[in-house]
């Protein structure tokens, strides 16, 4: 069985995360971030699309 994960990825302060996460997870992470208070906006956030 073939699965997806994601991977954040931002160009604004070049965080990455260190795991693979569910769509839904990922995108709770990405919210987190732009939360987070370093400038970082969803614009500056790739999220990469992962095999599992
Ligand atoms: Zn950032």
């Amino acid at each position: 069985m073939v699965g997806w994960s994601y991977i954040i990825v931002c160009r604004n302060c070049g965080y990455i995360s260190t795991e693979k996460l569910p769509e839904k997870e990922a995108k709770a992470q990405l919210h987190a971030h732009v939360a987070g208070g370093k400038g970082c906006t969803t614009g500056h956030i790739d999220l990469m699309k992962v095999r599992t």
